[in-house]
């Protein structure tokens, strides 16, 4: 296969570089919805939600890296796709029990927040939760 049959896709945190690998298809969930990304596509940049990455393994067909990120954004240029984000996972390091513990304590403190009529704690809350959430389900648990 020819090198620019491929793209480059870079999974970066402030923890280090996650996850790289080169692939045919790379799919994003973005905040204005799903992208996928071939080789050649224009550049782009774009917000991601709290959600995965899907890589698409080379010389399969319907096999596909699984990344958790928590949001940050993605910038593709010269067949290179970079993921920014706070945080990433890839599948097989999320710690399960770890996640459901930050999912159970995510759901009391937005409880309290919002018994408290207290915004800011609730919003803090709900993002904690949609984070364990994401990585439960993308831990495939
Ligand atoms: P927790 O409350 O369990 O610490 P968190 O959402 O506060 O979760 P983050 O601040 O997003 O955690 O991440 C801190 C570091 O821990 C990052 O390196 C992240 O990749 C890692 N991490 C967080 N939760 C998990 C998990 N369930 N499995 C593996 N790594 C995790």
């Amino acid at each position: 296969m020819a090198e620019q049959d491929l793209l480059t896709v870079s999974v970066v945190t402030p923890d280090g570089n996650v996850y790289e690998s080169q692939t045919r298809l790379a799919v994003f969930k973005t905040t204005v919805g799903e992208i996928g990304i071939l080789p050649n596509h224009i550049p782009l940049i774009a917000s991601l939600e709290i959600d995965e990455v899907r890589v698409k393994v080379q010389g399969t067909d319907d096999k596909f890296d699984e990344i958790a990120v928590s949001g940050g954004f993605v910038e593709f240029s010269n067949n290179v796709a970079t993921v920014v984000a706070n945080s990433a996972e890839k599948k097989e390091n999320i710690d399960t029990s770890r996640a459901t513990k930050a999912r159970e304590r995510a759901e009391r403190r937005l409880e309290t927040a919002k018994q408290n009529n207290d915004v800011d704690t609730a919003k803090r809350a709900e993002i904690s939760l949609r984070k364990a959430v994401n990585r439960i389900n993308v831990s495939g648990h």
